[in-house]
C-alpha cells in the first residue's frame, strides 16, 4: 500500500547537521553516495510520498541544508539523487568545525543528555564555535527561504537556529526536532545558565518542539519554566505573544520495507547462511554503534552473569554482537573498543569449548540484507543501551519477526520502551535482571511470544516514520490556524 501525505505548505526546508549524500571525487566526475542514519532514509521514503495540497509544482520540493562543501563539477550518478530534492552544504571551516562538532557537540551535549556529567567537557571556546557554526547554517538558510516554505530543523547541533529564523522570519512555519533524550532539569541546569538559557530560547523559536517521548517533552517544559520563567499551560508555552507547543512525536521506521524484506530471495540467502552456521543453537543478537550510550560493557557482564548462573544453557547458545564502527579515531571511544574486546576475549576465554564459543563479535556495518536476516533469525534481540533518544534498531527488529518469531529483551532507558511495553523491559545496569531476561526470553511459550509480539508490530505498523513527519506537519498547520 503507498502512503501518500499531505504537505500543506510550498516547499520542505530541512536544515540537519549532515546532507543526505557525500560526494567522493573520482577520475571521470563526482559520485553521490547516500549518508546512513534515520533521518536520511526517512526522508528519502518521504520524498516520494508528499502529495500537493494546492497546484503548486514547488509542493513536493525539498531542500536540504547541511554540513559539506559546495559541489563543484559534474556529478555522475545523478539519478542517485531524487529530482525533487535541492542540496544546500554548509562550509565550517575545519578549525571550527573541531571545536563546534567534535567539542560542543559531541563532547557536551552529547555525554550531558545522555546523563553521562562526568564525561562532560565545559569550555567557553566549545559554545563560542557553536554559536558560529548555528550562524553559519542559518546564513546558508536564509539565502534559500521563500515565502510559504516549511523549515525544519533537527537535532542538538542546530539547537541555536529556530530563533534566528523567527527573528528574520517572524511569519514562517518552523519546527524543530531533537533526536535524543532532553534530560531532567536537574541534569540540564548542570550546564553554565547562559548557554543554557541561549539552547531553550534557541529552540523555542520554533511553533512546534518535537520530542521522542513524552517524558523528554516534560523535561523540557519544566526546564523552560525554571529557567526563563515563562508563561505555560499544559504543553503550550508563551513566549514573545507566540505559542509555541513542545509534544512528543515518536520517530518510527518504514514497517513496510523491513517486514516484506524478510521474504526476499536475498535475505532468504543471508538466513539459510546464518542457520547452517549456528545448526542447533539458540542465538541472541544486539547492533549498536560504537559509544559509551549503547551499554555494551554492561551488556557482556550480563552474558557472563548469565552463562555463569545457568550453565545448562552452555553450548546451547550464541551471542552475536555487532559494533558498528563509529567516531574511533576518539581516545574515549577507542579506549572503550578495547575493553569490549578484551571482555568477549576473556569471556570466550573462560567458557568455550573446542566446538563452541559463547560470544561471535563482529566490528563492521551490514547490508541491509545481512541486517533484516540476523533480526529475522535470531531467537532474542538484546537492546540494552544505557540511554537512548529512540533506539530505532528495536522497532526493527519488531518489525522482521516474520519466518521465525524472537523477541526483544529491551532498556528501559531507550525511548523506544515507551512504546514497545510487551517486550521485556530491563535496567540495563542491573545484570541479574538481564540473565533473567534472556533465560526468560528463551523459554517463552511460543503462543506468548506470538500474542506479545503482535501488539508490538500492531504499534510498530501504525506509527511509521511518515504517520511521524505527517503528524508533526499537520500540527504545525493546525497551531497557525488556532493562532
Ligand atoms: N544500521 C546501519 N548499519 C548497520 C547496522 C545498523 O545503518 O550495519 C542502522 C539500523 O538499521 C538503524 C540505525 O543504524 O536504523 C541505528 O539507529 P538507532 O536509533 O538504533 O541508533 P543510533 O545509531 O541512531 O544511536
Amino acid at each position: 500500500m503507498k502512503t501518500l501525505i499531505k504537505f500543506p505548505y510550498k516547499r520542505l526546508v530541512i536544515v540537519a547537521f549532515r546532507l543526505p549524500f557525500k560526494f567522493i571525487r573520482k577520475k571521470d566526475g563526482i559520485v553521490a553516495s547516500q549518508n546512513s542514519g534515520g533521518l536520511v532514509s526517512a526522508v528519502l521514503s518521504l520524498s516520494s510520498k508528499l502529495i500537493p495540497v494546492q497546484n503548486n509544482p514547488d509542493n513536493s520540493k525539498i531542500v536540504w541544508i547541511g554540513e559539506g562543501k559546495e559541489i563543484n563539477g559534474k556529478i555522475i550518478n545523478e539519478n542517485a539523487i531524487p529530482k525533487n530534492f535541492e542540496l544546500s552544504p554548509v562550509n565550517i571551516p575545519a578549525r571550527i568545525n573541531d571545536q563546534y562538532y567534535g567539542g560542543f557537540c559531541n563532547d557536551t551535549i552529547w555525554p550531558l543528555f545522555h546523563y553521562f556529567p562526568s564525561l562532560v567537557t565545559y569550555d567557553e571556546k566549545y559554545f563560542d564555535a557553536y554559536l558560529h557554526a548555528n550562524k553559519l547554517f542559518y546564513e546558508q538558510l536564509k539565502k534559500v527561504i521563500q515565502p510559504g516554505d516549511f523549515i525544519w530543523v533537527h537535532d542538538y547541533q542546530l539547537f541555536l537556529v529556530p530563533d534566528m529564523v523567527r527573528r528574520d522570519f517572524p511569519e514562517l512555519p518552523i519546527g524543530f526536532f531533537l533526536h535524543i533524550p532532553f534530560p531532567s532539569y536537574e541534569i540540564f541546569r548542570l550546564m553554565p545558565k547562559t548557554w543554557h538559557n541561549m539552547i531553550l530560547k534557541g529552540m523555542l523559536g520554533a511553533d512546534i518542539v518535537g520530542f521522542q517521548t513524552t517524558d523528554y517533552a516534560r523535561y523540557f517544559i519544566r526546564s523552560v519554566q525554571k529557567s526563563l520563567g515563562l508563561k505555560i499551560r499544559r504543553n503550550l508555552i508563551t513566549i514573545e505573544n507566540r505559542s509555541v507547543k513542545a509534544t512528543a512525536f515518536p520517530i518510527g521506521i518504514d514497517f513496510e520495507k523491513f517486514n516484506s524484506a524478510c521474504l526476499t530471495a536475498a535475505v532468504k540467502r543471508e538466513k539459510r547462511k546464518i542457520k547452517r552456521n549456528v545448526r542447533n543453537m539458540k542465538l541472541i543478537f544486539s547492533v549498536d554503534r560504537l559509544d559509551y550510550t549503547k551499554g555494551l560493557v554492561n551488556r557482556l557482564r550480563g552474558i557472563e552473569y548469565f552463562l555463569e548462573t545457568y550453565p545448562e544453557w552452555n553450548e546451547r547458545v550464541i551471542f552475536n554482537l555487532v559494533v558498528v564502527p563509529s567516531r574511533d579515531t576518539i581516545e574515549r571511544y577507542k579506549k572503550m573498543k578495547k575493553e569490549i574486546e578484551a571482555t568477549v576475549g576473556r569471556i570466550n576465554g573462560k567458557y568455550s569449548n573446542i566446538s563452541w564459543r559463547p560470544i561471535i563479535y563482529q566490528y563492521k556495518s551490514l547490508s541491509f540484507s545481512e541486517l533484516v536476516a540476523l533480526y529475522d533469525v535470531c531467537n532474542t534481540g538484546l537492546i540494552t543501551p544505557l540511554r537512548d533518544g529512540m533506539n530505532l534498531v528495536s522497532k526493527e527488529y519488531i518489525a522482521c519477526q516474520v519466518e521465525n518469531k524472537g523477541f526483544l529483551i529491551l532498556s528501559e532507558m531507550a525511548g523506544a520502551s515507551a512504546e514497545l511495553k510487551d517486550a521485556i523491559l530491563i535496567n540495563p545496569f542491573d545484570y541479574r535482571e538481564m540473565a533473567e531476561a534472556i533465560k526468560m526470553s528463551l523459554e517463552m511459550p511460543v503462543d506468548e511470544i506470538e500474542r506479545r509480539l503482535i501488539r508490538m508490530q500492531k504499534r510498530v505498523q501504525s506509527y511509521t516514520v511518515f504517520k511521524w513527519a505527517s503528524d508533526i506537519f499537520k500540527e504545525a498547520a493546525q497551531l497557525r490556524m488556532s493562532v
